[in-house]
């Protein structure tokens, strides 16, 4: 079943905060909460003080709840917010840290990721306040799974503890209602500015939730610039470490207005591994070159098939995605197999559990996704290294 709402709710009534036992929602701090799987997320009034000991006591407190229900709390994120609801500091607490297992769960706190700088100022020079790495995920063409890596590496990050955003920028055919599992959600709009919405551990936001579902999406050029940029810019994301962009296939309008309002740390090129497929993601990963974005790496999706049985086949030529990148000389970041489960996941909008299976399939399918997110994790930190380098420092003589 996995930590629920309840759970948390009445976790938060019995808080251990300096040798008592404080009761959060009678006092009336806290301000919103969610839980998924062994995720959760909790909005506290910010007093100004003692964040760090106080998220550290919901996760004590929340922890203790799911254990006595038979459930596992792995990562908690506390945002503080000021009287007007604006963010202004989160705590994380939990998470795999840098070295995970994907074969098994996570158990005590670690104090992963800590405090997120205050945003209103843009330290990292990202063109978002508060954002810290922006990661676009593109594809030479619909179908290869862009969408799903997209997701599986923002839930990925998630899990080790970073705050992570997801931007829905396939304007033309949001995945992420689906994916994610939005379903019977509204989107909230405080302020004139989108709420993301908060599950597995991520703030998503998706044209999805802001038209019909079954209404065609015709975007001339600048409609589409416009829409993009507001999602961008009219979302109260708050701190963030990665926000993470799912580009629409092909190299269009999206990745020009994106190129022009971000300053991105990188992207990342998914590709299954037929020559036909490789063409297309050669055309991609020198779109971001000409864009000026480093390409962090190539994705080979769907490299090959691995039955419940944790059988291998070779359907598509596996390998050819690596090839393809050497001759780009781009990194390869690893390649993900097909799994039932992983549409299934994908379908049900539940995609934790791409990270939590134990049969062999499942395994296979965690090990490659958590090698990926350490991957892009490790040339995220390069390139931005490289970037802040590259930076000219203002002297004053
Ligand atoms: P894109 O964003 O490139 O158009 P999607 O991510 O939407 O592609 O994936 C297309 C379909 O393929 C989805 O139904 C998704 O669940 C499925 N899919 C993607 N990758 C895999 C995989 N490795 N194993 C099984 N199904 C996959």
């Amino acid at each position: 079943m996995g930590l629920t709402k309840q759970m948390v709710h009445e976790a938060l009534r019995t808080v251990p905060l300096g040798g008592e036992l404080a009761d959060l929602v009678g006092s009336g701090r806290v301000v919103w909460m969610a839980a998924c799987d062994a995720v959760a997320s909790v909005r506290l009034r910010d007093d100004g003080s003692n964040r760090r000991p106080t998220a550290e006591a919901v996760f004590s407190a929340i922890d203790a709840a799911a254990k006595a229900a038979g459930e596992r709390l792995d990562v908690l994120t506390v945002e503080f917010v000021d009287a007007a609801g604006k963010a202004v500091a989160t705590e994380r607490v939990g998470g795999v840290a840098s070295h995970p297992s994907p074969r098994g769960p996570s158990t005590a706190p670690q104090g992963v990721g800590g405090h997120t700088p205050i945003p209103g100022l843009d330290p990292a020079g990202t063109g978002l306040a508060g954002v810290s790495r922006i990661i676009a995920v593109g594809a030479g063409k619909g179908g290869v799974g862009k969408s799903t890596i997209a997701l599986n590496l923002a839930v990925g990050l998630a899990r080790r503890g970073h705050s992570v955003g997801l931007l829905d920028g396939d304007i033309y055919g949001p995945s992420m209602p689906t994916m994610l599992g939005l379903g019977g959600l509204e989107q909230v709009v405080r302020e004139g500015m989108m709420e993301p919405f908060y599950t597995h551990g991520v703030k998503c936001v998706t044209m999805g939730k802001l038209v019909q579902a079954d209404k065609p999406l015709i975007w001339r050029g600048p409609m589409a610039h416009g829409a993009f940029k507001q999602l961008v810019e009219q979302t109260n994301w708050g701190p963030l470490d990665y926000l993470i962009i799912d580009l629409p296939p092909g190299t269009g309008d999206i990745s020009l207005t994106m190129a022009q309002v971000l300053r991105l740390t990188g992207a990342v090129v998914v590709c299954t591994p037929q020559k036909v497929a490789q063409d297309d993601a050669v055309r991609a990963a020198r779109m971001f070159e000409q864009l000026g974005v480093e390409v962090l790496g190539v994705v080979e999706n769907m490299s090959y098939f691995v039955g419940d049985d944790g059988k291998e086949y070779d359907l598509f030529g596996k390998g050819g995605a690596k090839a393809m990148a050497g001759r780009l000389g781009v990194p390869f970041l690893g390649g993900v197999p097909i799994t039932m489960a992983l549409r299934v996941n994908s379908d049900a909008g539940n995609p934790t559990a791409n990270f939590t299976a134990t049969d062999r399939a499942g395994r296979e399918l965690s090990g490659a996704l958590e090698g990926v997110v350490t991957e892009v994790e490790g040339r995220a930190a390069l390139a931005e290294v490289r970037a802040r380098s590259a930076r000219p420092s203002l002297k004053i003589s």
